[in-house]
């Protein structure tokens, strides 16, 4: 129930860095909380492996910054880098106070201590993890704390439609003021008139046929924030999970390295092995080669998946070792104990996002971008795996302190205006949005993939254009749903991430094309502005 149209500070999205957000600026300010779906429903209750932090008397700072440089192939920005890793322990300790049940384990002198395991790219033992599901452990510990906190208002089953800006209702000075929301069950629009306004919004995997990501990953921060006037970075830089299952009905489902790790191997639909053909590690060489070898012979052979084969190990093994995957893909009718399941590589998590500085501020006053969302240089050309929930904490943390240092000094927003529907009618054409929806998602994986060419670009390109003016003619026309809020969003995304793609003339990172197979001499981000 929405209680109030006036808040200090309106939070949009509600995974690792809304919820932490919003917990650390509630003892002294007034927030709303929005989520499209429940409250849980973003990528962070998704999150299995763990969180980054040195927290071993033999790992260092130097160490995790080192290893996180080499992962983002000379595009980090290495003082973010250095802020992250120097803040990541206290942030853990942060959770840790909020009651994250991290895994513990006992030490040679019997006494409990976390248990920190090591990742894809990490030289130490630095993960922290609650069992194998840490993002639902987080996700479960804060929102029990939010929707109790007295300061915090919670709107679930709203979206965002458009950040309300100065410029847009034609004051000199630009400055967020708030944003329109959608009511999901009921239709109607709401203006949230807010003093400081933060995009938590995830990443936009959804822009892909395949992926890891949970539905409410359609970008919809990274599109508002371009609208109201944001610069948006490195868009390009999509990574892509190896082996998700393949079922129309298993959604973001993904099958762990580790089934490779403990001798799985792929196969192609006749039963042959082709990974030793791309590199001498085989199924063992790192997560983006694994995947460009399965895109390019789904490519060549015209395929929909490739095969992973564990059920030469025995059946104790397997379900000893994977209980949850054995049991998920049983649910689907695959019994991994004794056949091949189907796999596809997944677009997983969004390097870039709208530009930050370490405060969490974007170009637009009182509009901060925290989490997936945003580009604070931390990921460079390759996110390294349990970074991206540290990114949320840190930056979270930061923002917080950065509002609270202002708010004196910010005043409420003025009156703004109803939302205006009186020029639209209901559609008698819903076909568009769900025919625009799959065709998007087809040639974005098509072109716009793990392997790409410049002519690939270029075609997607043209369809991107054509999209463009077709969902803004009928977004002109017709009432909003959050189908089509969601194409929308998707579609000016999809644009950012091929021209992004279009303008990086080298391979480098997650970005790799056939034209330009290596990397130039000189690492640059690519900054779009808009006009
Ligand atoms: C399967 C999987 C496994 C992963 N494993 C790990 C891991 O082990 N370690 C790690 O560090 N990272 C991992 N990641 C990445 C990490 O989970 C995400 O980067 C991180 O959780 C993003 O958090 P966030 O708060 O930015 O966004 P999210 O958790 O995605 O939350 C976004 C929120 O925004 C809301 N929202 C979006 N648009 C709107 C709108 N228009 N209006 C209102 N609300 C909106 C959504 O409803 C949601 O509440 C994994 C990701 C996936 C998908």
């Amino acid at each position: 129930m929405i209680l109030n149209t006036e808040y200090d500070v309106l939070i949009i999205g509600s995974g690792a860095a809304g919820l932490s957000l919003a917990l650390t600026l509630a003892e002294h300010t007034k927030v709303l909380i929005l989520s499209k779906g429940p409250l849980e429903s973003g990528s962070t209750a998704y999150a299995q492996g763990g969180i980054s932090a040195v927290l071993s008397e033999n790992d260092s700072f130097d160490s995790h910054v080192d290893d996180t440089l080499n992962a983002g192939g000379g595009l980090c920005d290495i003082e973010t880098v250095r802020f992250t890793v120097k803040h990541a322990p206290e942030r853990i300790a942060w959770l840790i106070e909020q009651g994250v049940p991290f895994t513990q384990i006992k030490n040679k002198q019997g006494k409990l201590e976390y248990h920190l395991t090591r990742e894809g790219g990490h030289s130490h033992r630095r993960v922290i993890h609650a069992e194998d599901a840490t993002g639902h452990a987080v996700v479960a510990s804060l929102i029990p704390k939010v929707i109790a906190h007295p300061n915090i208002d919670v709107l679930e089953r709203h979206i965002s439609i458009d950040l309300i800006t100065g410029k847009k209702l034609g004051y000199q000075t630009q400055r967020c003021l708030g944003a329109y929301i959608f009511n999901i069950d009921t239709g109607k629009i709401l203006a949230i008139r807010s003093r400081f306004t933060i995009l938590a919004t995830g990443g936009a995997g959804k822009a892909y046929l395949y992926t890891s990501n949970p539905d409410s990953s359609t970008g919809d921060g990274i599109a508002m924030s371009w609208r109201a006037g944001c610069r948006v970075a490195n868009m390009e830089f999509i990574q892509f999970h190896p082996t998700c299952f393949y079922h129309p009905d298993a959604k973001s489902f993904l099958i762990s390295e580790a089934v490779r790790g403990e001798g799985g191997q792929l196969l192609l639909p006749d039963g042959s092995r082709f990974m030793d053909k791309f590199d001498k590690r085989a199924e063992l060489a790192p997560r983006d080669i694994v995947a460009r070898a399965i895109d390019h012979e789904m490519k060549r052979l015209g395929c929909d998946y490739v095969f992973l084969d564990i059920s030469h190990k025995s059946a104790d093994f397997i379900t000893q070792h994977f209980p949850n995957i054995y049991q998920k893909c049983l649910d689907f009718g695959y019994d991994m104990t004794c056949e091949p399941i189907p796999v596809v590589p997944a677009a997983h998590y969004t390097c870039g996002g709208v530009v930050t500085n370490h405060d969490g501020q974007t170009d637009v006053a009182g509009l901060y971008a925290v989490g997936e969302v945003a580009f604070t240089g931390l990921h460079g050309a390759n996110r390294m795996a349990s970074n991206s929930l540290l990114e949320c904490l840190v930056f979270a943390h930061a923002a917080a302190e950065n509002i609270l240092q202002q708010f004196d000094n910010v005043p409420y927003p003025p009156q703004v205006p109803e939302w205006d529907e009186s020029r639209v009618t209901d559609s008698d054409e819903e076909v568009v949005v769900s025919h625009n929806w799959e065709e998007l998602r087809r040639f974005m994986w098509d072109y716009v993939g793990i392997v790409r060419t410049t002519k690939r670009l270029q075609r997607a390109k043209h369809r991107i254009d054509l999209l463009l003016r077709e969902i803004d003619e009928y977004y002109s026309n017709f009432h909003i749903t959050n189908d089509l809020l969601e194409l929308r969003n998707l579609t000016q995304v999809s644009d950012l991430i091929i021209r992004s793609a279009l303008m990086r003339k080298e391979s480098r990172g997650l970005h790799y094309t056939l034209n330009y197979p290596n990397p130039a001499p000189l690492a640059h981000n690519t900054v779009l502005i808009p006009d």
